[in-house]
């Protein structure tokens, strides 16, 4: 048979280029793109020996038959090969932490088996054979190779359905036009086996590999060569997969906000690639951009950190000149020696991000693990709220607060309880911002009023134990909600609280961007008859103007406002004043954080309304606090 040998040649040929772009680019070299430039090694060895024993078959007398049957075998040889390192390659994208023992065995007997098999059956007969007559003959055991081929294809594939969440839409895309060329391949090969389309086939699928799981330009920090944050994980998974530690010399763009203001987007990307470029064209293989304005390198010791500093001082020592403008630049830097990589690689990242962002100004001694613990409890205290919200695990306690008129404890501010089977008690000042900022708060919010209104309804607190109204914490988040009043209506509705017997406690908050919807939440809510009170009033800094925008019946001095009051005598003229000021604008007082008979005596001087505070009471169960009405109040 005559083969037409013209796809193989030109699968030879971009095969090599492939090789060569792939050698050459720098790129991470992780376990799977050691395995890609091994297959494309082998793909080239196995185009060329086609080609060769394609002349083999066709003309047998022009070499002698040890060369004939040797070019033979190895190429079948290294087409079976190509079909078990893909699916080891498959294996090592995956990851399957079950198959990674049984995976190696059978990798390992496979091609021994598979080598065995094809280089022994020029005498066994098995495979493939030259006969007396030196035709190229196929052994009955042909078929075999055939089936492990396909089943080698086939495990690949479920592998990849298995864990196809890893991949994205490209690296799916690439892989589904792999299978389509493979079974077009076969199909091919069946129909016309003159034709020799194998290796081309490979070696498009080896191009789609590259061009999408394996592309260099994921790991590249925009059009620059150095490496980006994608290309910082993998670094910090291999290492951690070998249980290394690893030196980080870390550095950030002094006052980049600035430069975000002042710079087109253009200028501010020209600027963090010059730098990107210049490190990387340093520290091949170690040096990372991780953020715009964010940069690490990895080092061996002190003392190349010094190195480094001294060359960036160099650097930067010229203004750097983007497409327009000159920019003179700074950077912050830190060293981080030894980090220890059990913990998972965004938690490394991020505290790196922290670090650069919270203590590199000060280029202080920084203590990296401080930092991955402070994230590590913070995640921890995220899972934990969520796992509270889903299973109602918060508590509301209750603090009196003490009329100064009356002597009775005519209200009381409901605050919110997590303990923890593990951390213990969670104080709402460290898991209020984080369900904030998680976007929980919402429900939290709504958890607490419905347990406040349970409460009030079960114990008739208003009519039996004289407590006229409870004081509710909301988040300034809740109060942009657009539907927070319908919601609390129905609530109220369904325990029977009458709405003033709520009173709303709100803060000042930096964000007003949606400052027409809280108004007119605070407008709905004073038409049901809920009164508000400006919790934490003097900790901020624009009180007086909030108190003209926010019609509130009640304004909350904050207690550090008053323990400095009492330490120092200008805060004391400072909180008189603003006591008198407050009193002149019509408004009603509360102190909270009242610990000393000394306090309460100059607050009920000084015209305050309301007291609330230890010296009174803590915050009690809902039980010891009706125990506490039962008391005082009757
Ligand atoms: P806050 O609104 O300023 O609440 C007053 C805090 O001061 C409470 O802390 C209370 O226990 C404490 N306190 C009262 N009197 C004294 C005193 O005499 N001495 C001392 N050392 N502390 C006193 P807590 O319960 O830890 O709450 C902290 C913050 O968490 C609250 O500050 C509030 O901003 C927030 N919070 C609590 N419950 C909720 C809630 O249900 N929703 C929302 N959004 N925030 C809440
Ligand atoms: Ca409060
Ligand atoms: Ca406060």
């Amino acid at each position: 048979m005559l083969y037409n040998y013209y796809f193989e040649v030109a699968a030879l040929i971009s095969g090599l280029f492939l090789l060569c772009v792939y050698a050459i680019r720098r790129t991470l070299r992780t376990r799977s793109n050691i395995l890609l430039l091994i297959l494309l090694a082998v793909d080239c060895l196995g185009s060329l020996t086609d080609i060769i024993s394609c002349f083999c078959i066709s003309f047998p007398d022009r070499h002698s038959e040890a060369f004939n049957i040797f070019m033979c075998l190895s190429y079948l040889f290294l087409y079976n090969l190509m079909g078990i390192l893909f699916l080891v390659y498959i294996d090592s994208k995956t990851k399957i932490k079950a198959l990674y023992t049984p995976m190696r065995i059978y990798f390992l007997l496979i091609t021994a088996f598979e080598f065995v098999l094809i280089f022994t059956s020029q005498w066994t007969r098995l495979v493939a054979y030259f006969d007396e007559n030196d035709v190229y003959c196929h052994g009955p055991l042909m078929g075999l190779l055939y089936f492990l081929a396909a089943m080698h294809l086939i495990i690949s594939v479920i592998l990849f359905i298995i864990k196809r969440r890893r991949f994205n839409k490209y690296q799916v895309m690439a892989i589904v036009a792999f299978i389509i060329v493979v079974f077009l391949g076969v199909y091919i090969q069946l129909i016309q086996p003159e034709l020799l389309v194998g290796q081309f086939g490979n070696t498009l699928v080896l191009f789609f590999i590259y061009t999408s799981l394996e592309n260099p330009v994921y790991y590249t920090y925009r059009a620059t060569t150095c490496f980006n944050r994608a290309a910082f994980r993998e670094i910090i998974k291999m290492k951690r997969r070998e249980k290394e530690k690893i030196n980080l010399f870390i550095f950030k763009i002094k006052d980049y906000d600035v430069f975000r203001e002042s710079l087109s987007n253009k200028e501010q990307m020209r600027l963090s690639s010059i730098i990107a470029e210049y490190i990387s064209s340093l520290y091949r293989y170690n040096a990372f951009c991780i953020e715009d304005d964010k940069f690490a390198i990895q080092i061996k010791d002190a003392k190349a950190a010094e190195d480094i500093r001294l060359k960036l001082d160099k650097f930067l020592a010229r203004s750097l000149i983007l497409i327009e403008s000159r920019v003179d630049v700074i950077v912050n830097s830190l060293v981080i020696m030894d980090i220890d990589l059990s913990d998972k690689a965004d938690i490394i990242e991020n505290g790196i991000i922290y670090a650069l962002d919270h203590n590199l100004s000060e280029n202080k001694q920084f203590d990296f693990l401080e930092v991955v613990d402070k994230l590590k409890r913070r995640r921890d205290i995220s899972n934990i709220v969520r796992n509270a919200v889903e299973k109602d695990l918060f508590d509301v306690y209750y603090q009196p607060i003490r009329s100064v008129e009356t002597g009775k404890f005519k209200s009381c501010e409901a605050l919110i309880r997590l303990i923890d089977t593990e951390y213990g008690f969670i104080s709402p000042e460290e898991f209020i911002p984080i369900a904030e900022s998680e976007g929980l708060i919402v429900k939290i919010g709504e958890i607490v009023f419905k347990k406040v209104c349970k409460f009030m309804n079960e114990y008739m607190l208003t009519s039996k134990f004289g407590v006229e109204y409870v004081e509710i914490n909301l988040s300034p988040i809740q109060l942009v909600e657009k539907d927070i009043v319908e919601k609390f209506k129905e609530i109220m509705n369904t325990y029977n609280v009458s709405p003033n017997w709520i009173n709303l406690e709100i803060t000042e908050t930096a964000n007003q961007s949606n400052e027409d919807v809280m108004i007119s939440n605070i407008a709905e809510f004073h038409k049901l008859g809920m009164s508000f009170s400006l919790d934490d009033y003097g900790s901020g800094f624009a009180s007086a103007d909030y108190l003209f925008r926010y019609p509130v019946e009640i304004v909350k001095i904050d207690k550090s406002i008053l323990w400095q009051a009492m330490d120092d005598v200008n805060a004391g003229i400072v909180l008189i004043g603003t006591l008198s000021l407050l009193k002149s604008l019509g408004k009603e007082i509360v102190v909270e954080g009242v610990e000393t008979e000394e306090m309460v005596s100059l607050l009920q001087d000084n015209g305050v309304d309301f007291l609330q505070g230890y010296y009174y009471s803590k915050p009690l169960r809902p039980y010891e606090y009706i125990d506490f009405l039962r008391n005082n109040n009757l």
